[in-house]
């Protein structure tokens, strides 16, 4: 059976190479939203944990519920307001007033500025409106947040958006004073925007998702650290056949042997989360050996005999191919394939 690999020396590296930037692990949210991108989401957690991470952020409440006991808070970042009581110890980020005033009483939430992404959360005319909505609804403001939408281009656009936030944090901290709320928690910095901190880092806490699971969108020579991919992908052989030369494989006949070849199938397709490669341009194993033809649904040929192939060990080669990101690549990978941690 195919199968995932969760490399927790890597893991482990990429925290402590985080922990560089925030000054303490502690100040580090580990962002496990979707199935922990990709990897497994209990054992993003798991792993999280052990390493001294004491706030998680998901997709929804969901997978909120399936994490919490092992963590201080989880931050629900996308999903619907409940209607029901939920945990303490779980806290809903706010995304409109809408959201605002159809929430329960006495939850705990997370305010969501929007600064300049204009995806989601309050504009500043907003604020005092929901401030005083939090105070009637006696929900529990524990953390006020925003999120950059460029913070892995090395241009101005971040700089602009920075500054749009700090102006935001002074207009919340004031009319906290005058409702007399206890001050909340600020975060506003995901991976990239985290490794463009130089000892500057000033907010409470750090939102890491790419970066934890091994990738950085910034250039080599502007961060100096490096990350480890987490995520592998293996898969295992199916069946193998020797080819003539001139036979062509697959749907569409769009892989033809220039001359006589071995070729296997392997147990992944596009069922399982892997990319639908159409059979052209050049694409490798992690061991260099060609994936030929098209994929298909439940799996795809390799030029090779092995009894396992590893597919990926770096999504950075795939998401080139599909021109897509990294976040994708990993994100897809079905959350039925087993996951072990080696
Ligand atoms: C996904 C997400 C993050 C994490 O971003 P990375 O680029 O993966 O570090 C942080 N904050 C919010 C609001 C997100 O949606």
């Amino acid at each position: 059976m195919a199968f995932v690999t969760i490399n927790k020396t890597n893991f482990e590296h990429n925290i402590k190479t985080l922990t560089q930037k925030t000054g303490d692990v502690s100040k580090i949210m580990g962002v496990l939203k979707n199935n922990a991108y990709g990897h497994g989401l209990e054992i993003m957690a798991k792993l999280s944990c052990e390493l001294g991470i004491k706030r998680a952020a998901v997709k929804n409440l969901k997978e909120a519920e399936k994490i919490v006991h092992l963590f201080d808070e989880v931050l629900v970042l996308v999903d619907h307001p409940p209607t029901y009581k939920i945990s303490s110890k779980i806290s809903i980020a706010v995304n409109s007033l809408k959201a605002l005033q159809q929430i329960m009483p006495e939850t705990s939430v997370h305010l969501n500025l929007d600064t300049g992404m204009h995806r989601n959360g309050l504009v500043e005319d907003e604020y005092l409106l929901a401030l005083e909505i939090i105070q009637q609804k006696k929900l529990f403001l524990k953390g006020v947040f925003t999120h950059f939408r460029s913070a892995d281009k090395l241009d101005s656009d971040y700089f602009w958006q920075e500054s749009n936030y700090q102006r935001a944090k002074v207009k919340i901290l004031s009319h906290l004073n005058a409702l007399g709320i206890q001050t909340p928690l600020f975060h506003s910095c995901n991976s990239a925007a985290l490794l463009r901190q130089n000892g500057s880092f000033s907010d409470d806490y750090a939102r890491c998702g790419i970066a934890m699971y091994g990738y950085s969108y910034l250039p080599k020579t502007y961060v100096d650290c490096e990350f480890k991919p987490v995520m592998s992908l293996w898969a295992k052989k199916l069946s193998t056949r020797v080819l003539k030369k001139g036979q062509k494989i697959g749907y569409g006949g769009v892989y033809k042997c220039m001359e006589d070849e071995i070729v296997s199938t392997y147990d992944i397709g596009y069922g399982d989360g892997f990319f639908r490669y159409d059979g052209f341009g050049e694409l490798y194993t992690a061991d260099k050996e060609s994936i030929v033809g098209r994929v298909s649904m439940d799996s795809l040929f390799v030029k090779s005999d092995k009894e396992l192939v590893c597919l990926f060990n770096d999504a950075t080669m795939l998401a080139k191919h599909f021109n897509t990101i990294t976040y994708e690549i990993v994100t897809k990978i079905s959350p039925e394939i087993e996951r072990k941690i080696i």
